[in-house]
């Protein structure tokens, strides 16, 4: 594909002469793309100068170093964030936000998730699509702006962040020092412009675990971060040794999410493990996973001897966690403008017999989060409460800003495709952005690998992403004429 997509030929409204600059650096982009996924930056241990570990400031100096010497200006909040700067002074502010963390490698890699391997047109690691390859092109798009169109009446600022894949504190540190871009992009998703983004919020069931009954619960714990479908749970369960064998028998005698699978075996006179596997995947897109804590809950839930209000509990969070549209959990929503609202149970814990339940939420622009908190309160069983515990507001860009109208036109120009709008559940660095969409890199036919094992990006793909990325930023630094 990636081939036949270099055989298509330039659309009449590229920008010739930047493609024929793209295609005589192209080896050298690829090169730095590959020395960059070298760098293994995932979140690490923080240390005075590293918040984000040892790593994460190593990707980040290297980003910046390379700049310097090149004869950029940079600046950086060291170990958080940092940015290459280019135009003229005091100048207003076009900002292209990428990040250089990604996340662990993960299981089921056939290649080396940080050796930067070229295999004929692909190059291979983590982070190559997510956001590293991307960063790079950015780069390099604006080392083409240099050299091609000059300065314009506004200046580019590349910022790149180093705690994007937990939680953006890389930014919050970054600007409250530096200020913030006029308009801008971040090319951290999808091809052609990303308008909306869902809100985020994790809502946090808590119900007391009382052990009325004859059958108690001692031990449970499932997943591993509220934004991943748990892949793993397990319980401890007490049972009178008279009713072992029925307690065996209802554990194992139901279902659950499609997926997921259910062990449950006797230990010593009156305990029970009970074991939920299911497939973990990101929260933004729960119908990839198979969350194994709903499996365990509806499992607990049918055990004989538990208390009432514990079985209320037990069976409304499992079966709030087995529907991804938020409908058992009372919180179902949907607009045109960014679909239905995804729920998804990440971890379970049980403390001094308190249980909680962390929902991570993925909701319509237009929804109140406020409204469906309340409505969530309305539907739990007596005695459990419910509580937002952090999130990001809804991104909805105005169609008619100038970043969307300029990126829209650009990106017609560059690749004679329409500039179709999308609406996505993930977070991007664009909702820190004062007026920001996200804009790339991922093309909608191409097999997606962000997050994956054996990540890559394709050669031909970075050669098109820095073209558009110099375009986008020509235009908007007033370098260029609006395609
Ligand atoms: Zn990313």
């Amino acid at each position: 594909m990636d081939g036949a997509d270099r055989d298509e030929g330039l659309p009449p409204g590229a920008d010739a002469r930047l493609a024929a600059w793209v295609d005589a650096h192209l080896e050298e982009v690829a090169a730095d793309v590959a020395a960059m996924l070298r760098i293994p930056s995932v979140r690490g241990e923080a240390e005075p100068d590293a918040p984000f570990g040892r790593e994460v400031r190593r990707a980040l100096d290297a980003f910046l170093e390379r700049a310097h010497r090149d004869g950029f200006a940079v600046a950086s909040v060291p170990g958080a964030a940092g940015h290459v700067e280019w135009g003229p002074e005091g100048a207003p502010i076009v900002g292209v936000l990428a990040h250089l963390d990604v996340v662990p490698a993960g299981e089921g890699w056939t290649r080396d998730p940080f050796g930067g391997a070229r295999e004929g047109d692909r190059i291979y690691g983590r982070g190559a699509m997510d956001d590293k390859g991307p960063a790079v092109a950015a780069y390099w798009a604006l080392k083409a702006v240099r050299e091609i169109y000059g300065p314009g009446r506004r200046r580019v600022r590349l910022i790149v962040g180093g705690d994007e894949e937990s939680g953006f504190e890389c930014l919050h540190r970054y600007f409250a020092v530096h200020e913030m871009p006029e308009l801008g992009f971040t090319p951290d998703a999808s091809f052609p412009l990303v308008t909306a983004e869902k809100g985020i919020a994790t809502l946090v069931i808590e119900a007391r675990m009382d052990g009325a009954g004859p059958a108690r619960l001692l031990s449970l714990a499932a997943g591993t971060r509220p934004n991943v479908v748990a892949a793993r749970g397990e319980a401890v369960v007490e049972v009178p040794p008279a009713g072992r064998e029925a307690a065996l028998a209802a554990l194992l005698g139901g279902e659950g999410p499609e997926g997921t699978h259910l062990s449950a075996r006797p230990e010593g006179e009156d305990r029970v493990r009970v074991v939920a596997v299911g497939r973990a995947a990101h929260a933004s897109l729960p119908e990839q996973g198979a969350n194994a804590a709903a499996r365990l809950l509806l499992a607990l839930a049918r055990l004989p001897g538990l208390g009432e209000g514990e079985r209320a509990v037990l069976d409304h969070l499992g079966r709030s966690g087995a529907d991804l549209t938020g409908g058992a959990l009372g919180v179902a929503a949907s607009d045109a403008e960014s679909g239905p609202l995804t729920a998804n149970l990440g971890t379970l814990s049980l403390e001094d017999g308190r249980l909680r339940a962390a929902f991570n939420l993925r909701y319509p622009v237009t929804s109140s989060l406020d409204e469906l908190v309340a409505r969530c309160r309305a539907a739990l069983p007596a005695g459990a409460t419910a509580a937002v515990e952090g999130g990001h507001a809804p991104l909805r860009a105005d169609p008619r800003s100038e970043i969307v109208r300029t990126l829209e036109r650009v990106f017609e120009a560059e690749t004679g495709r329409p500039a179709t709008h999308l609406a996505i559940g993930g977070g991007t660095y664009a909702r820190e952005l004062r007026q920001g969409v996200a804009f790339g890199p991922q093309w909608p036919e191409d097999e997606e690998t962000a997050h994956a094992p054996d990540e890559y990006l394709s050669v031909g793909r970075l050669a098109r992403m820095v073209a558009i990325y110099a375009r986008a930023i020509a235009v908007l630094a007033g370098s260029a004429p609006l395609p």
